[in-house]
């Protein structure tokens, strides 16, 4: 099938033109004026905006939690994905204690394949590191895994400094790193529970921006040393961006990402009587509105490079709940794979504080760039995957948990108004999704990722 897009506003991080788009065969064939094609189906986008697919590159799909998984595994996850304009994902591999990195791809390759609806590619989690993990680094790049996350909080999965600084340096691809301290929120979390009832409330206070910004201090202590660049991962604080703008402007190059659970929603939430609160539970915790504030302003010079989901769902009932009785025992993780774009663009463009010039770089172009996978993907132009979404700026609809695609049983975001949604979602050359819906038949492809391109 050949689409020819007729009259839409193409978009780059570098601007926005008037043009026809034609594609064949899953590419996207020609852009021009004028352009005509007896065999292809128009669509007339007069008054709507192209984007090239967005891609989120943090996703928990069909994640273990002890005695049971997320909510979303890589068929509601993906198919969420594509409902809301997202035609490519990164989900995270994680490498058991005792395992080997291609025992790792594999249980996820696994968990994904036939499953997925839009394209998938994975970051490799290591956990366990010693030297015959470090031989397996150039395997991965063959494999197509040319990112990595190491994490500095929770006991079974964090590595130490040493570890962080030796894998720096071994590193061909982009490490991305979760900035928690663990001491101290394990300290701080001792004491709120002596000091003051159990109750979700407690966790946002559990996980404080000090422990974030420390963590955050090291890490780029360490990347230094180690002579790295970084990818700091769903930055929440002020504080923990102040520490970002300090080494950049020493020199550093470091990447970072923000979610839109950090750039819509304020601590106040966790106030919600009774366990409402919990709904909320992650790590890092929303913050408060100051740091909303900061994060924004951020998002406004430019300064992240990526707006990922963490999309890490798990329902109010039977999970949430297991934390009714011990705030530390809810499950970290917010549904968000569906809403990204739509949060985006009406927080930040119609909100004034991004245009769709940076809705395209942060959601699409940059992540395409830094993870291996432009000009495949990101891009607009003759040659690229016909990855398309055209936007309509003036929908306006109601975010509700009882209309989305996702499988979980609710939204952090429900009853929120937004304008502009993804109305056709095209992968591939084929159509996706529709006005919020997918559609059925659409299958994702393994992104073989190449090196980074920042
Ligand atoms: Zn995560």
């Amino acid at each position: 099938m050949k689409y020819l897009i007729k009259n839409g506003a193409l978009v780059s991080s570098a601007g926005r033109c008037r043009a026809d788009l034609l594609t064949q065969d899953g590419k996207i064939a020609q852009i021009g004026q004028g352009l005509s094609a007896e065999d292809a189906q128009v669509i007339d986008a007069s008054g709507k905006y192209i984007f090239p697919g967005f891609i989120d590159t943090h996703t928990h799909f069909d994640l273990d939690a002890g005695d049971f998984h997320t909510a979303d595994d890589f068929a509601t996850g993906t198919k969420a994905a594509l409902a809301g304009g997202t035609t490519a994902i990164l989900d995270f591999t994680t490498q058991q204690k005792g395992e080997t990195l291609k025992q790792a791809l594999e249980n996820w390759h696994r968990l994904a394949e036939g499953k997925a609806c839009c394209d998938y590619g994975f970051h490799m989690s290591i956990t366990d590191w010693n030297p015959a993990v470090a031989a397996e680094i150039k395997d991965m790049t063959r494999l197509g895994v040319t990112s990595y996350k190491l994490y500095m909080a929770y006991d079974n999965l964090r590595v130490n400094d040493q570890e962080i600084m030796e894998i720096l340096e071994a590193e061909k691809g982009i490490v991305g790193v979760h900035c928690e301290n663990q001491e101290m929120i394990r300290g701080v979390t001792a004491r709120l529970k002596r000091e003051e009832k159990d109750s979700p409330r407690l966790r946002p206070k559990s996980r404080p921006a000090e422990a974030e910004a420390e963590a955050i201090h090291r890490l780029l202590a360490l990347a230094k040393l180690a002579g790295a660049p970084v990818n700091i991962v769903h930055v929440s604080s002020a504080l923990g961006l102040r520490e970002i703008r300090r080494a950049r402007l020493d020199g550093q190059q470091a990447f970072a990402e923000t979610c839109p659970q950090y750039l819509v929603l304020e601590d106040s939430i966790y106030e919600k009587p009774g366990f409402a609160g919990a709904a909320y539970v992650c790590a890092p915790p929303i913050r408060k509105p100051e740091d909303v504030k900061e994060l924004w302003t951020a998002v406004s010079r430019d300064e992240f490079d990526m707006i990922g989901t963490d999309h890490c769902s798990f329902h109010m009932d039977g999970q949430k709940t297991r934390g009714l009785s011990d705030f530390t025992q809810i499950p970290g993780g917010l549904p968000g794979v569906e809403r990204r774009a739509a949060l985006f663009y009406h927080f930040g463009v119609n909100g004034g504080k991004a245009t769709v010039e940076q809705m395209c770089r942060l959601l699409s172009e940059r992540p395409a760039k830094l993870f291996g996978l432009y000009p495949k993907k990101g891009s607009l132009a003759p040659g690229s995957d016909a990855d398309l979404v055209i936007w309509d700026p003036k929908a306006a609809w109601t975010i509700t948990a009882k209309e989305q695609t996702q499988n979980v049983d609710y939204t952090p975001y429900e009853g929120i108004q937004v304008k502009g949604r993804a109305q056709k979602v095209f992968l591939r050359g084929r159509l996706a999704a529709e006005n919020g819906k997918p559609c059925k038949s659409v299958t994702g492809e393994y992104l073989f990722r190449g090196s980074r391109q920042l």
